[in-house]
């Protein structure tokens, strides 16, 4: 795996249920270089989220209003609800020498590589399609319908995992979260 010189943004994809957040809160709170962009989005809250955390959490007009204004400097439609990422606020933690970090789905992923080609992408892998399925059971109470449309979604994107920098698999936590540091302390370096 190659990792280029001045590299500013970190992107972590993955299937929903697969434990990005949690490997990229952690390194946040650890490496207090890192930026973690707070997105928007027109999903409802889940039980323990509040407005910032870990979304800003706005009406699908507000969403609306705000592309119209060119707020975004990504967005995308992820499963039944929109996704965006504020242009201002990567503008200023890249300009304050802050290595942004975050999670989004794969085609905001590909969005920004376009748009942020020093960027370096690491795509989270579950140990199995049955043990994610588990995961997403035992986080979020939703009908089979809605299950279904994260698995299908789940393979698709499972399927690109290959064109990104780094394949990380989260089969252990603790593994993955020290392989995935170890990575990131080499980008900070090589800055
Ligand atoms: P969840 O609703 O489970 O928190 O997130 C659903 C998906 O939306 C995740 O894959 C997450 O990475 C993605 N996501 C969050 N923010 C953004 C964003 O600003 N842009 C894009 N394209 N995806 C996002």
């Amino acid at each position: 795996m190659e990792i280029k010189p001045n590299i500013g943004m970190i992107i972590v994809v993955g299937p929903s249920g697969v434990g990005k957040s949690t490997l990229v809160d952690k390194i946040t709170a650890e490496m207090p270089i890192l930026f973690d962009t707070v997105t928007y989005t027109t999903r409802s809250m889940r039980k323990g989220e509040k407005e910032g955390v870990p979304y800003h959490f706005v009406t699908e007009e507000v969403f609306k209003e705000l592309i119209e204004k060119n707020f975004f400097v990504e967005w995308a439609h992820v499963h039944k609800n929109m996704y965006g990422t504020s242009r201002e606020e990567i503008d200023q933690a890249i300009g304050s020498g802050r290595v942004v970090i975050m999670d989004v789905d794969v085609q905001g992923a590909k969005t920004f590589r376009e748009k942020y080609p020093n960027s370096f992408t690491v795509f989270v892998l579950p140990p199995s399609i049955d043990e994610l399925r588990q995961r997403i059971k035992k986080r979020d109470k939703m009908d089979e319908g809605e299950l279904e449309i994260r698995m299908e979604n789940a393979r698709l994107e499972m399927a690109q995992a290959s064109d990104f920098d780094m394949q990380l698999v989260n089969a252990d936590f603790n593994s993955s979260y020290s392989q995935f540091k170890k990575v990131v302390e080499e980008i900070v370096k090589n800055r």
